[in-house]
């Protein structure tokens, strides 16, 4: 099928998108790198009559470290993301993800904030944003924005907090702490493929902040205490997640796998320098 017939803008600078934004109400829908929301053109599950393009914006095409975090700006790709030098450094959590999201045909064209405000609960960008505790950035009429943190923008499958009328601008990454390793792992049907189950961990001295995408309808963040009985928090945290039956898997896998790659994922932890060995090869492997 091929999608409705719409009228498409590609403005160049921010407040231009975000007044024809306003302007054309419920006509209208934001796109970046068409990697998501072309499918559902085509399915015909929306059909806007008017396309804004944000991907042309320079303004909004950043990778920037602040005091406590890296903001990345609405038109950078995953795959700017991923050339970032000091990714693996300044985020180490991401630079395992990413690799994981889709392929490098599709990390090419599909964007950070894209993939945020997509909220499709197997995503891996939207998991490492709410374990991280990031924040979402957005803006409207002149003058008018908000930060949404991560925890609280994901609403449900493929619904955010985001207002119709606004543009997210930008997401913002807290930095890698000192003293904290950072762990990612997910099974897939095969590589590039939305994930079944993800975890994505923050590690500290005596409590971890475990992420677990792919079960529930949005990512699920829980801290959980390394002091304590580990199996019994997991299970508790699988059994938490209403996992359903779908074609891909079990909802008793999933709680599975939730329960074994957690373990595996906290306990197995490796030193910091080994992550950061690890990380690089990973990144070099998967372009
Ligand atoms: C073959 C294939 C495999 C894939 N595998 C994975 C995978 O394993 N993991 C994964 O996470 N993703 C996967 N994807 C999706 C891909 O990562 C997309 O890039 C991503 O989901 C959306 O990013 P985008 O820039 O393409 O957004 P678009 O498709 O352009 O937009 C997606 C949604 O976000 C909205 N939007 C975009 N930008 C903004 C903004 N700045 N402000 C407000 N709203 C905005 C749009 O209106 C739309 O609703 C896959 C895609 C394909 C085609």
């Amino acid at each position: 099928m091929k999608p409705c017939a719409f009228d498409y803008y590609r403005p160049q600078t921010r407040r231009e998108a975000i007044d024809r934004l306003i302007e054309s109400g419920d006509d209208a829908r934001l796109v970046a790198g068409g990697q998501s929301l072309m499918a559902v053109l085509n399915m015909r599950l929306a059909q806007p009559r008017i396309l804004i393009d944000v991907g042309a914006i320079d303004e909004l095409r950043y990778i920037e470290r602040r005091d406590d975090h890296l903001a990345i700006g609405a038109a950078t790709t995953q795959a700017e993301l991923l050339e970032y030098a000091a990714l693996a450094d300044e985020l180490p959590l991401v630079a395992r993800a990413l690799p994981w999201v889709g392929h490098f045909q599709t990390r090419n064209r599909g964007t950070v904030c894209g993939s945020i405000a997509h909220a499709d609960p197997s995503a891996e960008l939207p998991l490492c944003l709410a374990t991280l505790g990031g924040e979402v950035v957005l803006e409207t009429r002149r003058g008018k924005s908000r930060r949404v943190a991560g925890a609280d923008f994901f609403q449900g499958v493929l619904t955010t907090a985001r207002r119709p009328d606004e543009l997210i601008t930008e997401v913002r990454f807290p930095l890698k702490r000192e003293g904290h390793a950072y762990r990612f792992r997910e099974v897939a049907m095969r590589h590039g493929d939305f994930a079944i189950v993800a975890l994505a961990a923050d590690i500290g001295e005596s409590e971890v902040r475990l992420g677990v995408g792919g079960v529930a309808d949005r990512p699920v963040v829980r801290t959980l205490s390394l002091d304590g009985d580990l199996d019994d928090a997991l299970n508790h945290l699988a059994w938490s997640l209403g996992a359903q039956d779908d074609v891909h898997a079990s909802a008793a896998y999933r709680r599975h796998l939730v329960r074994e790659l957690g373990r595996r994922l906290i306990l197995e932890a490796p030193t910091l320098e080994q992550q950061a060995v690890e990380e690089s090869a990973d990144a070099r492997a998967r372009r």
